[in-house]
């Protein structure tokens, strides 16, 4: 594709800003060494100009027929796998992922596009319901009441550092929020500019092949501070898709919630995803569950926000057996390359918070030396040090994990009860245990926005019943999902029409159910093609 070629420049509706101010440079991770090009940061005036032709191709946008929405997620996708060699290079570049795991990512990208065009499709997920009239009701005429979802307006998308694909600037926010009919403004992540440029330009191609107004689409460069929360404020952004730190996410709620005209943050702040060992499965095979943990603990060098960072085991004959093996595969693990200098810094000050701690005992090998290199390691403490200290309910985000024994199923349900809102939480037991465990199973539903029984958390399956969510702070709004089709309800309203003519509403509420979608009429499920109404 000729437009791949980089500018360094912010993507505004059809076109490129202006170069303002100083350039900064992108770096590659494993060795710091500058990459080209250098990248400008957006100035006011072009989130303005975004804002503003993202508020215009709105007025458009939120009328195409599903079809033609589904059809421009599918060329996204498209566009995408006919230019992944060239994008993973670079994000490999970028980020120090290994090449197999962007493949990975660039294939689950492109399918969580195409579901959601499937999801526009088959049409149900716009909850249309429809209560017909009756005008003989007494004492009153009751009214032809019918509603659907409609979509909100352009929405702001924060990238993450952790998936420059699916999380990033054709991830899972702006599918969901284009396939709901919202404009999409992404501000960058700085971790991985050029990828972002790169798949930019290729929505930029999409929104041109498939005659979409050239505002439904931008991508801002610059600080969170000064881009983002200007887009944030702008009086025409109408919701925001962010993953990231808590910090982060928080300025942002704080930010959306003081306006004068409120507006929903859709934060996924991280979480450390307790799992919880129970005594019989411990005690049947304790080296292997030692294997299988630290292989989730380690696997992408930790950096996934349903890395398994808290360990609850209780307290059995096997346990040491179980803690031996544990420590021994963390202290062998191989370091890793993490995906920036922040995020490196940010790991090595939570090891040295949780090392000062009193009761926690530290293992892992020494810290690695090169560019950004992390050695996995493992933190050992009783419940009753970890009931303490709340410092020891902090994500420490990469290859770290703390294992919390507990003395009693009475302390391991204090502890469950006491933590925070979490993204997922993880049982093993035996199928007795497990029978015998609901009140565990059922402390972990209260905090958590997915339970897994004999499984690790990391890896998020893309489909229609997954929630990647949770109360907060692992979100900002526990009634939400980032992943799977659930995700498109974060950008859209209710809208209710009362005593319409047939033909003044949208088609999926006119009688005859042109569409065929699913329905609720008069509170029954129905999706019959009918003859008009006269
Ligand atoms: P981050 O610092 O929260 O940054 C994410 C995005 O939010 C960036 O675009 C950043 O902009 C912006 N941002 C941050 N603070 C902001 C503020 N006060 N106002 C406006 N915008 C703001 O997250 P990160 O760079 O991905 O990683 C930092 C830490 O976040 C990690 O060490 C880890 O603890 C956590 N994290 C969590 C997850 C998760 O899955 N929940 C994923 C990755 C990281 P600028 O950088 O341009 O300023």
């Amino acid at each position: 594709m000729e437009t791949m070629k980089l500018e360094g420049l912010s993507l505004i509706g059809g076109g490129h800003a202006q170069p303002a101010g100083n350039p900064q440079t992108a770096a590659e991770s494993a060795t710091g060494a500058a990459l080209e090009p250098k990248y400008f940061w957006a100035t006011p005036a072009d989130v303005d100009r975004a804002v503003a032709l993202a508020a215009e191709a709105f007025l458009e946008y939120r009328t195409w027929a599903p079809a033609r929405r589904a059809a421009l997620l599918r060329r996204i996708a498209e566009l995408f796998e006919a230019n992944a060699p060239a994008i993973i290079d670079r994000a490999n570049q970028e980020t120090a992922l290994p090449l197999a795991r962007l493949q990975g990512e660039t294939g689950r990208t492109c399918g969580q596009l195409r579901l959601f065009a499937t999801l526009l499709e088959e049409g149900s997920w716009l909850d249309a319901r429809i209560d017909h009239a009756d005008p003989a009701r007494q004492p009153l005429p009751k009214p032809d009441v019918r509603s659907l979802l409609v979509p909100l307006g352009p929405v702001a998308v924060f990238s993450s550092s952790n998936f420059p694909f699916a999380f990033s600037v054709a991830g899972g926010d702006t599918a969901s929020a284009l396939a709901a009919g919202c404009p999409v403004i992404v501000k960058a992540h700085q971790g991985h500019l050029g990828v972002s440029e790169q798949v930019g330009l290729l929505i930029q191609q999409a929104v041109r092949d498939c005659g979409a107004p050239a505002g439904l689409f931008s991508l801002l460069f610059g600080p969170g501070r000064e881009v983002g929360l200007a887009l944030v404020k702008h009086p025409a952004i109408k919701a925001v898709g962010f993953t990231g730190s808590r910090a982060g996410g928080r300025a942002l709620m704080d930010a959306a919630a003081a306006r004068p005209e409120p507006i929903p943050v859709y934060a996924e702040m991280g979480s450390i995803n307790p799992v919880v060992l129970l005594p019989g499965t411990v005690a049947q095979n304790p080296e292997k569950l030692a294997e299988n943990l630290a292989g989730s603990v380690c696997l992408g060098v930790g950096q996934f926000c349903t890395n398994p960072g808290l360990v609850l085991v209780e307290n059995n004959p096997s346990t040491e057996t179980f803690l031996g093996k544990l420590e021994q595969v963390i202290g062998a693990a191989p370091a890793g390359t993490m995906l920036n200098e922040n995020i490196w810094t940010e790991y090595h000050t939570g090891l040295e918070k949780f090392s000062r701690l009193t009761g926690v005992r530290r293992v892992g090998a020494a810290p690695a030396t090169g560019h950004n290199r992390a050695t996995p390691t493992m933190f050992v403490t009783t419940a009753a040090n970890f009931l303490a200290q709340a410092a020891l309910s902090t994500e420490i985000f990469g290859p770290c994990t703390l294992v919390v024994k507990c003395e009693s199923r009475a302390e391991l349900l204090t502890v469950i009860n006491r933590l925070e809102g979490q993204l997922t939480a993880t049982v093993h037991g035996l199928p007795a245990e497990l029978s015998a465990s609901k009140d565990v199973l059922i402390a972990l539903g209260a905090r958590a926005g997915r339970v897994l029984v004999n499984g690790f958390p990391t890896g998020v399956e893309v489909c229609h019943a997954m929630t990647h969510g949770g109360p907060y702070p692992a979100t900002a709004d526990g009634r939400s999902t980032s992943v799977g089709t659930r995700a498109i309800e974060r950008f859209v309203r209710p809208l209710c029409f009362q005593n319409f003519p047939d033909n003044c509403l949208p088609e999926e509420l006119q009688e005859a159910n042109p569409r065929g979608i699913w329905r609720l009429v008069d509170g029954k499920l129905d999706k019959a093609v009918r003859t008009a109404a006269v």
